[in-house]
């Protein structure tokens, strides 16, 4: 274990996908370089509890909470919560997020508001809560994960790509808002990784993609922790408003 985040406390929304999401990838990757970790989940509070167990098996302090990040109340009582327990937050990492696809012909207003809802305003709630301790702190680092279908789009997710290309822009604005105060703000856009979200390719499906990323697989979702991990610590300081790009040279 590295300790370039002892003593830093990281609270990552939407971890509550066991051995499978992003969200685990991310916390243990952070737990491995030192960091105490506060893990959220939605509904599968057991799974965030079992990724909470994994990270404090590497000797950090790590617990796991039920916020709805769409709720301005439970995003508040996560941030609470995180300050009674540990004391501090320096590390915000905005990863839950869903996807609704289907033609934009076919859309219905609740699959693109429900799209828009948890993916860029949880991350507004979510950070407007956290830099108000942030600033207090005088340093921060809040790091939102996108996704490559924010930079060049992708049929089908109308939704899913304006609410990632909205956090970019969310991002690179609340950087230069922050700077001054010692807190960056960067994002990581992740391509195809392994996790529930991209089961739904097999096949010739999944060929034809493996085709197109010159890496020859899909990431994993410590592949993204180690970029999270990266722009959290001292060694990415000089860093922000920035888009760190996770895709085995899909988009390249
Ligand atoms: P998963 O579907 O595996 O996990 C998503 C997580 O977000 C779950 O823990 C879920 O909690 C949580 N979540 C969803 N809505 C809310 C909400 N309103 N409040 C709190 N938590 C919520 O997703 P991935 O791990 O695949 O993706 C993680 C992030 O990475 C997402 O932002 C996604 O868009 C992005 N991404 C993923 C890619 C991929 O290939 N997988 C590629 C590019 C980007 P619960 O289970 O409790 O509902």
């Amino acid at each position: 274990m590295s300790n370039a985040l002892t003593g830093h406390v990281a609270v990552v929304t939407g971890a509550g996908r066991g051995g499978r999401g992003i969200g685990r990838g991310i916390a243990v990757e952070l737990a491995s370089a030192g960091a105490d970790v506060v893990i959220t989940a939605r509904t599968n509070i057991a799974d965030a509890e079992a990724v909470a167990a994994e990270c404090a098996a590497l000797g950090v302090r790590a617990m796991a909470v039920v916020a709805d990040i769409v709720d301005e109340a439970s995003v508040e009582a996560l941030f609470k919560t995180t300050m009674e327990s540990f004391g501090r937050v320096d590390i915000l990492v905005n990863n839950a997020g869903i996807t609704r696809d289907t033609l934009l012909l076919r859309m219905s207003v609740d699959q693109w508001d429900s799209v828009l809802d948890a993916n860029l305003k949880g991350a507004f709630l979510c950070s407007r809560a956290a830099s108000k301790i942030m600033l207090r702190q005088k340093s921060g680092r809040i790091v939102n994960i996108a996704s490559v279908n924010g930079l060049r789009g992708s049929a089908g997710q109308t939704n899913y790509s304006a609410s990632k290309a909205g956090l970019i822009g969310f991002s690179r604005s609340l950087a230069k808002e922050l700077a001054s105060r010692g807190i960056t703000v960067n994002v990581v856009a992740p391509g195809f990784i392994d996790t529930q979200m991209t089961d739904a390719f097999e096949g010739d499906a999944r060929e034809q993609l493996l085709k197109m990323i010159p890496l020859g697989r899909f990431g994993q979702s410590e592949d993204v922790g180690a970029a999270v991990a990266f722009l959290a610590s001292n060694a990415a300081s000089y860093i922000t408003g920035q888009v760190l790009t996770v895709d085995g040279g899909l988009t390249v």
